[in-house]
């Protein structure tokens, strides 16, 4: 069993600059990579707004310049996703399958996904036409009709996205009001390339025998009418979810399941552990305040183990 003084756990932007920052302190943070290393800019292409990078720079690169900076000042990695975690125990405890670590304090940085409908057919044409990740796929439907599941900022990013290379977008959405920001809204609303189905539900995803996507099931959730969409692609964006299973019971969650850190802090309401990145971040959620909050908690991590063990 080793010990660490600082354990990460996740490396996407706010792990990896949390384990910068720890690594410059002399602290020599272990990050534990989790199942996705690099988090959610690694399935992503381009990045054009994250500050120092004008010409843009693909998501993967910028992740793997993230990791080779945090490795230059002694970051130590361990690929795998842990399994159970005692937060309150002294020190805590955090278990990967049959490997048993110890912290003196921990910074969570675990993410969050997309947020998926659940149905058994989406699950099984995942990849073969159903998507949850446009900046990911919408190149492999260049020429063909793609639908879009949602009603808020991302479904209509998304949607606008894909307009570069689908022959028509259609947004299906639950409801006759959209969530999204009214620039979003009138972006997506001025684009003659999308079209609209309101109020109204996906019931099914069809396989044509194919094995791939041909349509999706529909019901009008005011009429009850069902109807079909052809399709050859559909992208659910109804949202994410924090990746905070392991840490229920344990730390104040919100009724998202988002950690909820003490104000304007990363710590949280158990001493010596801290939470930055999208886990705490259902709002803003970009690379760039990821990264912001993963520095803060690696300062706060810092300043807690000067006070508690004279470091
Ligand atoms: P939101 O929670 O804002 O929106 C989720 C959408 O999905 C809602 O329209 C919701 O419907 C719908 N939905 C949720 N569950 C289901 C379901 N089971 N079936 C059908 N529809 C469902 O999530 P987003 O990911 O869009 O945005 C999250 C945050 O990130 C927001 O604060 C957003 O502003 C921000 N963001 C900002 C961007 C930007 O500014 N460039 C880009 C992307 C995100 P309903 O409306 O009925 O609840």
């Amino acid at each position: 069993m080793s010990h660490h003084e600082v354990v990460i756990l996740g490396s996407g932007p706010a792990g990896l600059t949390a384990a910068i920052y720890a690594a410059r302190a002399d602290l020599k943070p272990l990050v534990i990579e989790g199942m996705q290393p690099g988090g959610q800019l690694t399935i992503t292409t381009e990045v054009e707004n994250y500050p120092g990078f004008p010409k843009g720079i693909l998501g993967p690169d910028m992740m793997m310049a993230f990791r080779e900076q945090a490795a230059r000042f002694g970051t130590e990695f361990l690929a795998g996703d842990v399994t159970v975690v005692d937060l309150k125990a002294t020190p805590k405890k955090i278990t990967l399958g049959k490997n048993e670590l110890t912290a003196d304090t921990i910074i969570i940085s675990t993410g969050a996904s997309a947020r998926l409908l659940g149905l058994p057919s989406e699950k099984k044409l995942m990849g073969h036409g159903v998507s949850a990740c446009a900046t990911c796929d919408g190149f492999f439907f260049k020429g063909l009709e793609v639908a879009v599941v949602g009603g808020g900022d991302t479904a209509l990013e998304e949607a606008t996205f894909l307009t570069k290379f689908a022959s028509k977008v259609t947004v299906i959405h639950r409801r006759d009001t959209l969530r999204a920001s009214k620039a979003m809204q009138q972006r997506a609303f001025d684009n003659k390339k999308i079209q609209w189905i309101w109020d109204t539900a996906v019931e099914d995803f069809i396989d044509d025998g194919s094995g791939k996507l041909s349509a999706v099931k529909l019901k009008n959730l005011k009429t009850n009418e069902l109807s079909e969409l052809k399709c050859d692609g559909c992208f659910v964006a109804i949202g994410h979810v924090p990746n905070t299973s392991l840490f229920k019971g344990q730390l104040k969650l919100d009724e998202k399941g988002y950690i909820v850190p003490n104000p304007y802090r990363t710590t949280t309401d158990i001493p010596g552990v801290f939470a930055c990145g999208d886990v705490q971040d259902s709002y803003y959620r970009q690379a760039v305040s990821a990264a912001g909050t993963g520095c803060m908690a690696a300062l706060d991590a810092e300043r807690y183990l000067a006070e508690h063990k004279n470091h």
